[in-house]
């Protein structure tokens, strides 16, 4: 009974997965059509100086305007373009779009911002990342000085030699360097006085409870001292409250970005925040 039991289940495995392979290559093929049919779009969350409450930055976010779902979060798609390659086009045009709308911004006469892009591991080890990015800079006119490139920890730390002349070479473009979700990963304090790294986004789990648990305090305190140290800035993500800003603010953290400053909006509205100052939303 057992051994026929064990074959049933294999059997309907089996099926479900040849369903989700079904599943998982109609969503592929939705995918490549949402590129052609250009549904992706751009969001953008402000970058604040906390000391002036000026906006010094954006962080372009993609979303997926579905024709039938509406507008789609990226983790219900980044992964799955990472997985079938599909991220190498996506993230080129990412790149591409990014960099046009801080130049036309610029070109609309509002003040320079930095625009900072998301970087999945598998575009920063194709072979033409590089040049993808010297050409897109150079395309589009926007001077590298305003494009900064956000990676993750565990993209950084998976080849440290290849990495090492990699970030040297973008920085040698005169692009910026993030790591972004700062504290979640596995970063070797080595590498990180060694690679050209300008900014540390502390993730937002460590700032979600800096005002309630004395831990997370420390670890925020901690990492906006050596970032200090490293000369490198620092930035909080998800900053949420007037109380957290405060207690950053108190411990000298130069940025933050989070919801209470302002959520990720459309160019447009972002175009507005830039005219207005972010004063509807945070008072100062
Ligand atoms: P991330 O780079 O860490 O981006 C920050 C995420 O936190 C964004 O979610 C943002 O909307 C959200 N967030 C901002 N402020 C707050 C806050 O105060 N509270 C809370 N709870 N959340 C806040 P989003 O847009 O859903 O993006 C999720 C992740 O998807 C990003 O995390 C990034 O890893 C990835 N991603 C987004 N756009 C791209 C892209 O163009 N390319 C790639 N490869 N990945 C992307
Ligand atoms: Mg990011
Ligand atoms: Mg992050
Ligand atoms: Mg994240």
């Amino acid at each position: 009974h057992a051994k026929e039991n064990g074959r049933n289940n294999y059997k309907f495995f089996e099926q479900d997965m040849n369903a989700r392979a079904v599943q998982r290559q109609s969503i592929e093929a939705c995918l490549r059509r949402a590129l052609e049919r250009q549904e992706f779009v751009l969001h953008y969350q402000p970058k604040i100086n906390l000391h002036s409450g000026a906006i010094v930055g954006v962080e372009a976010l993609i979303r997926w305007q579905h024709p039938q779902h509406g507008l789609l979060p990226p983790a219900q798609f980044v992964p799955i373009a990472e997985d079938c390659g599909l991220i190498l086009p996506i993230g080129r045009w990412v790149l591409r779009e990014a960099c046009l709308q801080a130049r036309a911004w610029q070109d609309a006469g509002l003040q320079p911002i930095t625009v900072a892009v998301n970087t999945s591991a598998i575009e920063f080890r194709a072979k033409d990342f590089l040049e993808n990015v010297r050409a897109t800079l150079a395309d589009t006119g926007l001077e590298p000085r305003y494009l900064e490139l956000e990676l993750t920890e565990s993209v950084l730390m998976r080849d440290a030699a290849s990495t090492d002349s990699m970030l040297h070479a973008l920085a040698g473009l005169g692009v910026k360097l993030a790591i972004d979700d700062f504290g979640t990963g596995y970063s070797s304090l080595s590498y990180l006085k060694q690679f050209p790294i300008d900014t540390l986004k502390i993730d937002q789990s460590f700032v979600n409870q800096i005002t309630s648990n004395p831990d997370d305090a420390t670890i925020v305190s901690a990492v906006i001292g050596m970032g200090k140290s490293l000369r490198q800035s620092v930035i909080a993500e998800g900053v949420e409250t007037a109380e957290q800003y405060a207690f950053l603010l108190g411990q000298q953290c130069d940025e933050g970005q989070g919801y209470y400053f302002g959520h990720p909006v459309a160019a447009e509205a972002l175009a507005t925040l830039l005219q207005t100052g972010i004063s509807t939303t945070f008072p100062h």
